[in-house]
């Protein structure tokens, strides 16, 4: 299904109000008529690719994974196809899924874009990110574990909820406010009817959604034939990087306020032994960021804490 719905100039503003912790902003790094429109970046992650359901299909070991990294593919050349028919040139497309990040099959990956692949990427999917790209793309993307959506969750099981500023959050969020802290409008999400709303709504309407299929519960959803799937990210990607110049970055209040919701008192333990981290209950913890790049760094330290040896070898 399409998705991009412009809402009526009322609807967008009860929208915007209804952002709370996110405003509108310039560019911070380039004024926006000097923004180069045709470099993009890609954020991928796999759990919101068509035809997908099960972790047997999105881990690098799973049997099924080989059939699953190809609706992969399919899904991430769509969109570079959509960029180039927009008038792209230089498209980076950054692999996110997973702690290894080997997830698009390199050999198949559409000639005109570059990939980013491989773990230890100290910003996540961002590493390479900086204020010379014009748009970002986030493609296969999920819900946070709060809705019956495919594969819905956070990073890690572990992690419960996620609020910044008092309003809770899913990954895609603080992907669309990292690319905002470069100044980079994310201007096209593909994925399930949940994450395709969700976006829709904390952008008052300017992303455009492509969704792939719609979810039924956590491990499945009423999908759509590949080659139909192709048709739709390529228009979606190339009407959105038409409007670029129009959409604005996302990002949140500065500072940010986050707080987050664990499993287990011992992860808010260990994770409150960074000097910025305070535990606020037995579950929780929280720190102020003094901007969403800042908020980033110490998600992925309080992560690294989580999936530390000590962390999971709690019986
Ligand atoms: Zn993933």
């Amino acid at each position: 299904m399409k998705a991009w719905n412009r809402r009526s100039f009322l609807g967008s503003a009860l929208a915007s109000a209804a952002l709370g912790g996110l405003t509108r902003r310039s560019a911070l790094g380039l004024p926006a008529q000097a923004r180069d429109y045709s470099k993009v970046a890609i954020s991928v992650d796999m759990e919101g690719i068509s035809g997908i359901v099960s972790s047997r299909e999105r881990l690098l070991d799973a049997p099924e994974f080989a059939a699953a990294r190809k609706w992969l593919v399919s899904d991430v050349n769509a969109a570079v196809e959509g960029a180039l028919d927009a008038g792209a040139t230089r498209i980076t497309v950054h692999d996110t899924h997973g702690s290894e990040k080997r997830n698009i099959p390199y050999d198949e990956l559409h000639p005109a874009a570059n990939l980013i692949r491989g773990g230890n990427q100290f910003f996540w999917e961002y590493d390479a990110l900086d204020s010379s790209y014009g748009a970002a793309f986030m493609i296969g993307m999920h819900a946070g574990p709060l809705v019956p959506a495919l594969a819905s969750h956070y990073f890690t099981s572990s992690i419960r909820g996620i609020r910044v500023n008092g309003r809770p959050i899913a990954e895609s969020h603080m992907t669309a406010a990292l690319a905002a802290h470069f100044g980079i409008p994310t201007v096209l999400v593909t994925g399930d009817q949940f994450v395709c709303r969700m976006m829709r709504e904390w952008s008052g309407g300017e992303m455009v959604t492509v969704q792939i299929a719609d979810s039924l519960a956590r491990n499945s959803a009423i999908t759509m034939p590949l080659e139909k799937t192709r048709k739709l990210i390529r228009a979606g990607a190339r009407e959105a990087l038409g409007k670029a110049p129009e959409t604005k970055p996302l990002a949140f209040d500065k500072p940010l306020r986050v707080e987050l919701d664990l499993a287990y008192p011992e992860e808010a333990k260990s994770i409150a032994l960074m000097p910025t981290v305070e535990q606020t209950e037995d579950l929780s913890i929280a720190f102020t960021a003094k901007d969403a790049l800042e908020a980033h760094k110490t998600l992925i330290a309080a992560l690294l804490i989580l999936t530390s040896p000590v962390n999971l070898a709690r019986p």
